[in-house]
C-alpha cells in the first residue's frame, strides 16, 4: 500500500521508524525539506498541508493518508476520500476535533463529560460573562501547546482572551491530567491501552514528565476508559486517538480534547508495552489486526525540551551519562535547531517501581539538556 502522512514532524518520524516492518510505501508533505520525517520516508512532498491543492495532489495517486497534526486542509481530504483514498482518521472526525467550539458541541452532543463552556466570538464579549470565572479561554482554532489557551481568573484578565471565535470554559479544579490512546479499526473494533498521567512544567505549560499507569482509584480509571472508548466510538473514525481528560477533586471525569492521531502521551508504548501506538496506527490502515497494548513495565517519559537562552544549532549535553543508565531510552527527533521550550526528544524510563520512575526521571532532566554552540545575547 501507498500511504502518505501529512507533516513531517517528530510523530511522523516514528511512525516512519515503525513503518519500516511492514509492506508499506511511505510519502510525507511538509513545507520543510529538513524536518524530522524528511529523510525516513521513501518519498517527501515538499508542500503546505493547509493548501487544498497540495494535499489532494499529494493523496490522489494513494491508498490512504494519515496526520500527525490537526491543521491540514480538510476539504481536500473531503474531495479524496469520496474518490476512494482512506484517511485515518476520516475527514468528519478532523473537522470536529481541529477546531475547539466544534469538539466541545460534539462532547455536548453525546453527553460525554466535559468542562461547561460558553461560545464567544471576540474579546470584547468576555465582559458579559462575568460570573463565568474562573474560566478558561480557548481559541477555536489554531491553538497548539498551550499557545491558544489562556487563564481568566477575574476581570482584568479578558484582556489576555481571545479576540477571535473561542470557548470559554468553566476551571476545573484539577487532581491529576490523565490520557488514554484508544485505536479503532475499519471494523469498528477498538482496543485502549492503560492510562498516563501528566505533570506540567508550568512556566512553559508543556509537558514536564509522564507516567504510565496512571496513580488513580480503580473506579476512575474504569469511568476514564469508558469515556475515552465513547468519545471515539461516537466519533465514527478508524484510527488512533489520544483522549486528554482532567480528574478532579471529588475523582470525577472530564475530557479535556481529544487529539485525533499518534500523540506525545503515547510515546513511552514504542518500549513499554507490547504494540506502540504507531505500531497500531500501521495495523489500523493496512487492515491488519489490532495489536496488544499490555505493558512490559510502568514507564515514565521526559520531555527533552530546548534549554532556556539557547537558540541555534543544537548541542547534546549529558547524552553518555543518559545512555549509561539500564532501562533508559533516548529519542532525538533529529530537529538542526534548538530554540527555548522547543520538543527536541524524549527519554522513556522502564521500571516496576513507580518511586524509581520518578527518581530517574528528575535525574535524567537535570543531566540531559539540549543548549547550542553559544548563548543568546
Ligand atoms: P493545548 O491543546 O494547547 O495543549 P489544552 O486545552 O490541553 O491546550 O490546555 C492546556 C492546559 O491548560 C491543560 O493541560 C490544563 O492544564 C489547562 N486547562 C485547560 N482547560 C482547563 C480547564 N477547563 N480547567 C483547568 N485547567 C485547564
Amino acid at each position: 500500500m501507498k500511504v502518505g502522512i501529512l507533516g513531517g514532524g517528530q510523530l511522523g518520524r516514528m511512525l516512519l521508524q515503525s513503518a519500516a516492518n511492514y509492506p508499506v510505501e511511505t510519502f510525507v508533505m511538509e513545507n520543510d525539506a529538513n524536518c524530522p520525517s524528511a529523510h525516513l520516508c521513501h518519498h517527501f512532498v515538499q508542500g503546505n498541508i493547509r493548501d487544498f491543492d497540495s494535499v489532494y495532489h499529494f493523496g490522489k495517486n494513494l491508498d490512504a493518508l494519515t496526520i500527525e497534526i490537526e491543521a491540514v486542509n480538510v476539504e481536500a481530504l473531503e474531495k479524496l476520500e469520496s474518490e476512494g483514498v482512506k484517511v485515518f482518521p476520516n475527514s468528519a472526525a478532523i473537522k470536529i476535533i481541529k477546531n475547539k467550539i466544534l469538539q466541545k458541541q460534539f462532547y455536548s452532543a453525546y453527553k460525554i463529560p466535559s468542562p461547561e463552556y460558553i461560545v464567544t466570538q471576540n474579546v470584547s464579549q468576555l465582559n458579559e460573562h462575568l460570573s463565568f470565572l474562573p474560566a478558561v479561554h480557548k481559541i477555536g482554532m489554531g491553538g497548539y501547546d498551550g499557545r491558544g489557551v489562556q487563564l481568566l481568573r477575574k476581570s482584568e484578565d479578558f484582556s489576555k482572551g481571545f479576540d477571535a471565535p473561542s470557548v470559554l470554559e468553566k476551571m476545573v479544579d484539577i487532581k491529576k491530567e490523565i490520557a488514554l490512546m484508544v485505536a479503532m479499526n475499519e471494523k469498528g473494533e477498538t482496543t485502549i491501552y492503560p492510562s498516563a498521567e501528566m505533570l506540567f512544567d508550568p512556566v512553559l505549560n508543556l509537558l514536564d514528565f509522564q507516567i504510565s499507569p496512571a496513580d488513580l482509584p480503580e473506579q476512575t480509571l474504569w469511568k476514564a476508559e469508558a469515556i475515552a472508548l465513547r468519545v471515539v466510538k461516537e466519533l465514527k473514525s478508524a484510527g488512533i486517538f489520544a483522549v486528554e481528560m482532567f480528574v478532579d477533586q471529588n475523582n470525577e471525569v472530564w475530557v479535556n480534547e481529544t487529539a485525533p492521531r499518534v500523540h506525545n502521551s503515547g510515546h513511552h508504548t514504542i518500549e513499554g508495552n507490547y504494540c506502540s501506538q504507531f505500531d497500531m496506527l500501521w495495523r489500523v490502515i493496512l487492515g491488519y489486526p489490532l495489536g496488544n497494548t499490555d505493558p512490559i513495565l510502568p514507564s515514565a517519559i521526559v520531555n527533552v525540551l530546548g534549554a532556556e537562552n539557547f537558540s541555534g544549532k543544537a548541542v547534546y549535553k549529558g547524552l553518555k551519562d543518559v545512555l549509561k543508565i539500564d532501562n533508559v531510552f533516548v529519542h532525538l527527533y533529529g530537529k538542526q535547531d534548538t530554540k527555548p521550550g522547543r520538543k527536541m526528544g524524549h527519554v522513556t524510563i522502564l521500571s516496576n517501581e513507580r518511586q524509581e520512575l520518578i527518581h530517574q526521571a528528575m535525574k535524567i532532566k537535570k543531566l540531559l539538556t539540549v543548549e547550542s554552540e553559544n548563548a543568546n545575547g
